[in-house]
């Protein structure tokens, strides 16, 4: 029996057509990290449900009989890192990694998910086209618009792809630059006939994702997930997850969630609630109420992070009663000052209410989030959240609490996508490390290292896709990279230009032929907003506010 003849489907795959384009649908990672994806089963089911395609499943470590000749290669790229198994799933293929490389020979290469719908530059020359936005309504225009012109020559399908709302074409946008290692000087359409920007695609539906699979064999075994809501309505100033996909938006509980629920519990009793924000949705009570009653006494329950001020003792007790232990929410920061910066409407009060709360409840752990390095942090800052870690313990004595810490990093769409990463975030997290060693509280920090990278490729531009082919060969440590950067000397900015500095908001960035969800006039005027929370600082100006 093969991993694929294990799984049980929720939908029911077309017969495909004898003409049918033939497509690999990839997931550039191991089948059980792929499966477990939401977004790739979503997109795979769409794909497979259209009798007019015929559609193999490739991963890295296994695939379905692959169609032969294929038309059409996708990826769902959702994990950075996970760029080098898309050049190696290329290389198996037989597909050069440029776009500029391949002919009428070659499948299309098209890509879509949350990292290239947040910056695709980076990864632009490996694409023939990328999907920007929710898949709802875009997987099918575009399969449809291909429809009309597969047996076209490759620039005419690209051209007439390029129509389609939310599809971006790269190869038809040049990029010039004031010196080869100097900032962008423009990006523009090759033509009149090209539109001059890319519009995300937002779907305003009130029915959200469901599982489309469950399977042993996924990393959270025989999960059957559900999308409560999607985006969130907080926007704290860094985060992408609420800026990229404004508007919030929320599934109905009688027409979307209840279904999706009881059309999972027929094949599973693993139910994981996702969403950035899923206790916002204005009918979460009901939700509680529905999953609270004794026919589902057998269900186990998985949460995605909670908003602090949402976690009450009756949420603690069905999580408790439904098999999870612990709960997770992201505090950002002890501060007051600093969740004034970043728009964090939360105090410490609510902070410890909400361990009250989960230890009356029944659940044994509280995970806590923050971030260091936030722009406008200061020394006090830290040791207010020191200050608020150690009150929680205090409050709530006998919760296990572990204290998981990032570093700032910059996101496109953000109205801190101007801001580089702190480069004392390191010494801050080991500061952390020893204080908090020390009180008996157990702290995660994530590798500043890591940040590092992340926030390069969250603000490269389409150079940087030479460091990364480097890098597949050198390892993705941060040692490789400085390498890459060293042997490409002048061709690219350096690391730290795009890493650690502030840019000015005249500059031209990377994704501006991008449209996200809210204009940049509009960004701007909620870092202004931020930066005024800033402590005063003699002959302080930010250079955000001036051009270089
Ligand atoms: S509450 Fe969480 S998901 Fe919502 S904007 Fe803030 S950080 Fe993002």
């Amino acid at each position: 029996m093969t991993v694929f003849d294990r799984e049980r489907l929720l939908f029911t795959p077309a017969s495909a057509e004898p003409d049918a384009v033939g497509t690999i649908f990839a997931f550039p990672n191991e089948y059980s990290v792929g499966i477990t994806s939401l977004g790739y089963q979503i997109v795979w089911a769409t794909l497979a449900r259209r009798s007019d395609l015929r559609v193999s499943r490739l991963f890295t470590d296994l695939h379905e009989p692959l169609v032969r000749s294929p038309q059409l290669l996708g990826f769902s790229f959702s994990w950075e890192l996970d760029y080098i198994n898309i050049l190696n799933l290329l290389e198996f293929l037989e597909i050069p990694f440029h776009s500029c490389d391949r002919d009428d020979s070659h499948p299309l290469v098209f890509g879509g998910g949350p990292v290239l719908t947040a910056n695709p530059e980076p990864f632009a020359n490996f694409f023939d086209l990328i999907l920007v936005g929710d898949g709802e309504n875009l997987l099918d225009d575009f399969i449809d618009a291909y429809q009309e012109v597969k047996n076209c020559d490759r620039q005419t399908k690209l051209r007439h792809l390029a129509r389609v709302p939310g599809i971006y074409v790269p190869s038809l946008y040049e990029v010039t630059y004031r010196s080869p290692d100097g900032q962008i000087q423009a990006i523009a359409p090759i033509d009149a006939t090209i539109s001059p920007t890319v519009q995300k695609q937002t779907y305003r539906g009130n029915v959200l994702s469901a599982s489309t699979v469950v399977t042993e064999k996924a990393a959270w075994e025989n999960i059957y997930m559900v999308e409560v809501v999607r985006s969130c309505p907080e926007m704290c100033r860094f985060c992408l997850a609420s800026y990229l996909t404004l508007p919030f938006r929320t599934a109905s509980l009688e027409g979307s969630l209840i279904p999706a629920i009881e059309k999972g519990l027929k094949v599973t009793n693993r139910i994981g609630l996702l969403g950035a924000s899923v206790t916002q949705h204005p009918e979460f009570e009901g939700l509680l109420d529905y999953l609270s009653r004794p026919q589902y006494d057998n269900v186990r329950l998985s949460i995605a992070s909670v908003r602090t001020n949402t976690v009450t003792e009756k949420l603690a007790k069905t999580l408790a009663q439904r098999d999870t232990r612990s709960i997770t929410i992201a505090v950002e920061s002890g501060s007051e000052k600093v969740r004034k910066i970043i728009n964090k409407k939360l105090t410490n009060e609510e902070i410890i209410q909400a361990a009250i709360n989960a230890k009356a409840g029944g659940l044994k752990a509280i995970k806590l989030y923050g971030m260091v390095g936030i722009p406008g942090e200061e020394d006090s800052d830290l040791e207010q959240t020191l200050e608020m870690l150690q009150a929680v313990k205090k409050a709530a004595s006998g919760l296990r609490i572990s204290f998981g810490c990032s570093t700032f990093v910059p996101k496109s769409h953000t109205p801190f996508q101007w801001f580089g990463v702190n480069k004392d975030a390191q010494k801050k997290l080991k500061w952390l490390e020893k204080q908090l060693r020390s009180r008996g509280i157990e702290f995660r920090p994530e590798s500043y290292n890591w940040s590092v990278i992340q926030a390069l490729i969250s603000r490269g531009d389409r150079r940087l896709s030479s460091v990364l082919e480097l890098t597949r060969q050198y390892g993705d440590s941060l040692g490789s990279y400085k390498r890459a950067f060293k042997e490409l000397k002048s061709k690219l900015p350096d690391l730290d230009d795009y890493v650690h500095s502030d840019w000015s908001t005249d500059k031209r960035l990377p994704w501006d032929c991008i449209e996200g969800p809210l204009p940049k006039t509009t960004l701007i005027k909620h870092l202004n907003e931020s930066i005024a929370w800033r402590s005063p600082v003699p002959n302080h100006q930010s250079p955000l506010i001036t051009s270089r």
